[in-house]
């Protein structure tokens, strides 16, 4: 049976960080329960709510119908598919209460066929305390998420962070003691405040936690963002004066492939490293381009030939599903031309690369050509028919995808 996997968002926190730039809101706790209440009954009607939304023919319109011919490939119905993995991500869904999560988990087995491989929690280290962390193995939570972002307290502090190193200290027991066996810890290089020498110092502490996964991303700089609009007036606040250079966030990104290399760490994707056997299943799924459903304020979904996006607004989201409405505010049907553009982008974010063969064959176009000029220019390199982007170019992968695209 083809696997599908499920996003729930939950959008609350218990601050705002400076640089952050997503739908997530500080709200009184009093409101997790009625937006858990709301996504647990979207995943129960989801398919009476995507069909009046209009959204999801693939995954609600033809319950039993036939398999669909899209974009020259076969796209079975997610109906008919097994939910492998699940991750629940935010926000901080660490702060919602243990027994919230739980029945997101019990609605999901209730709804959908499951064979869960991998279920994960997105965490932030000072929501751990060991209660919770055994409730979550207990409702089938086997892989946390960490928002570490940095071991250097300076740098939390000024990115708003509510954690501090000691928090990290204390939680990765907790979840080791409770069962855990599958920890992610995601880092941020960029951050205000951060140098070459306290970026090597989080590398050598997150290698000797030993996760069995880590994500590394370059601070983004977005006008959502309070960081992001400081530094695009040329303010001060928020440390904006003390965010590294892009060459230095280049620099980060290539001492932390060589320090993850020389610990074990196989990296897979531009922006993750894992131990071996450890790749997110579930993110896979998003730079294959294999079947998601999204529930929850903001979540999106990918069907196959459509994706689309609730409201983002939680309040609203909630006041809707509660109303039997699904509110969708981006919905975008795939042509085939869009598709391809995601199989190169989203498959090119992969270490192992494209085959252009496959593609070529299943959208009926040439690619060589278009190929020939990033590859000269090295780019990217190309063995028979694959294709993938050079290891030192991993640093500057964006540029790479504005030549391929010119
Ligand atoms: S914890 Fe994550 S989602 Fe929440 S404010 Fe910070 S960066 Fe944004």
């Amino acid at each position: 049976m083809r696997k599908l996997g499920i996003y729930v968002q939950v959008p609350f926190c218990q601050t705002k960080c400076t640089y952050c730039n997503f739908h997530t809101g500080v709200v009184a706790s009093s409101r997790f329960a009625p937006y858990v209440e709301a996504v647990c009954r979207e995943i129960r009607e989801h398919r009476e709510l995507l069909r009046a939304a209009g959204v999801g023919e693939d995954l609600a319109g033809k319950a039993h119908g036939p398999i669909r011919q899209a974009q020259g490939k076969q796209e079975w119905l997610c109906h008919e598919a097994v939910v492998d993995t699940v991750y629940i991500g935010g926000g901080t869904p660490s702060l919602l209460d243990p027994s919230h999560l739980q029945n997101i988990l019990d609605v999901i087995r209730a709804t959908f066929v499951t064979d869960l491989a991998e279920v994960t929690l997105e965490a932030d280290p000072e929501t751990v305390q060991a209660e919770k962390a055994a409730a979550w193995v207990r409702a089938g939570i086997n892989r946390v998420s960490f928002g570490l972002q940095s071991f250097t307290d300076k740098e939390l502090i000024a990115a708003g962070r509510m954690h501090r190193r000691a928090d990290i200290y204390r939680a990765v027991p907790i979840l080791r003691e409770a069962g855990t066996g599958n920890i992610s810890f995601d880092l941020i290089a960029g951050l205000p405040h951060q140098t070459k020498e306290s970026w090597r110092q989080s590398l050598r502490e997150l290698a000797a936690l030993a996760p069995e996964h880590v994500s590394v991303y370059l601070l983004e700089i977005d006008e959502g963002s309070r960081l992001g609009k400081e530094l695009l007036k040329g303010g001060g606040r928020y440390s904006a004066g003390a965010v590294p250079s892009e060459d230095e966030m280049a620099e980060f990104y290539e001492m932390a492939q060589e320090a993850l290399g020389e610990a074990g760490y196989h990296h897979y994707e531009i922006s993750n490293w894992a131990k071996p056997g450890f790749e997110s299943r579930h993110n896979l799924k998003y730079w294959r381009r294999e079947p998601y459903v999204g529930f929850g304020a903001g979540a999106h979904s990918f069907s196959g030939t459509e994706r689309w996006a609730n409201a983002h607004d939680a309040a609203t989201y909630v006041a809707t599903v509660q109303s039997e409405r699904l509110l969708v505010e981006q919905h975008e049907m795939l042509t085939a031309d869009s598709a391809l553009e995601e199989e190169l982008f989203l498959g090119l974010r992969q270490l192992d690369g494209i085959d252009l063969g496959r593609i070529e064959r299943e959208y009926g176009v040439t690619l060589g050509a278009r190929f020939d000029r990033i590859t000269s220019a090295g780019l990217v390199e190309r063995e028979g028919s694959v294709v993938r982007l050079s290891p030192e170019k991993l640093s500057v992968s964006n540029e790479v995808f504005v030549e391929l695209m010119r």
